[in-house]
């Protein structure tokens, strides 16, 4: 999963009732859990500075591709967005598009929209899927050629295998490679709180990952 979509994501979710980014403690976890660079946040009007942006970035998520787009460009013009080449700790060239030291509000703003850019220059949309129930909490998988074996759980003695044979395929064939995405996999546990979700493939056979999809909730229909 692509690192600054998937803090979004659980950013937009700490904002369903019941409010989980509910103090500075919870945002230096949040940042931490995500793997920030720059300034901590350590004030209460950090932590309300990025409890304002969840909304926009909400709609940025949720967006189809054309509006995502109009979106994108309002904030990277509204954040005086730079775009420069940098390496840090363990990571080889990448790109930074807004300085360390401004504002966390205002950095997950454009690291969300930087990544929205090769989502939208891809057309991927569909790859963030916003779930229709109150109580979605789940992940799909983005398979490629994928055989037979693959599991899945919050951790490796949790596990649940996921089914590519269909019951229309014959029992004398073997299984054919599945691509594509998977249903919607239950993930328990709460997403927002750090969850982890391992993904195992125990047989001899082929296996490519495309994506982890997490799915928002939606809680203002
Ligand atoms: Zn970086």
């Amino acid at each position: 999963m692509d690192e600054a979509l998937g803090a979004a994501v659980a950013l937009v979710n700490t904002a369903e009732p019941p409010e989980t980014l509910d103090s500075v403690d919870a945002l230096r976890a949040f940042y931490d859990q995500w793997g920030y660079t720059g300034s901590k946040p350590a004030s209460s009007a950090e932590l309300a500075a990025v409890q304002a942006i969840r909304p926009r970035l909400r709609r940025l998520l949720t967006a189809d591709r054309d509006a995502a787009v109009e979106q994108i460009n309002e904030i990277l013009a509204d954040k005086q967005a730079l775009p420069q080449l940098v390496r840090h700790d363990h990571l080889d060239w990448h790109i930074h598009a807004i300085s360390p030291d401004r504002p966390m509000d205002q950095r997950i703003l454009v690291e969300t929209a930087m990544a929205m850019i090769d989502v939208v220059r891809a057309d991927e949309m569909r790859r963030l899927q916003v779930c229709q129930a109150r109580d979605c909490n789940g992940i799909v998988l983005d398979l490629f050629e994928t055989g037979a074996g693959l599991w899945y759980g919050p951790n490796t003695t949790d596990m649940d295998e996921y089914a590519v044979r269909s019951s229309g395929d014959a029992m004398d064939a073997p299984v054919r490679l599945f691509t594509g995405q998977t249903d919607r996999l239950a993930w328990p546990g709460e997403y927002e709180k750090g969850t982890q979700v391992v993904v195992q493939h125990r047989l001899p056979l082929p296996c490519t990952v495309r994506a982890l999809l997490p799915q928002l909730h939606t809680y203002d229909r």
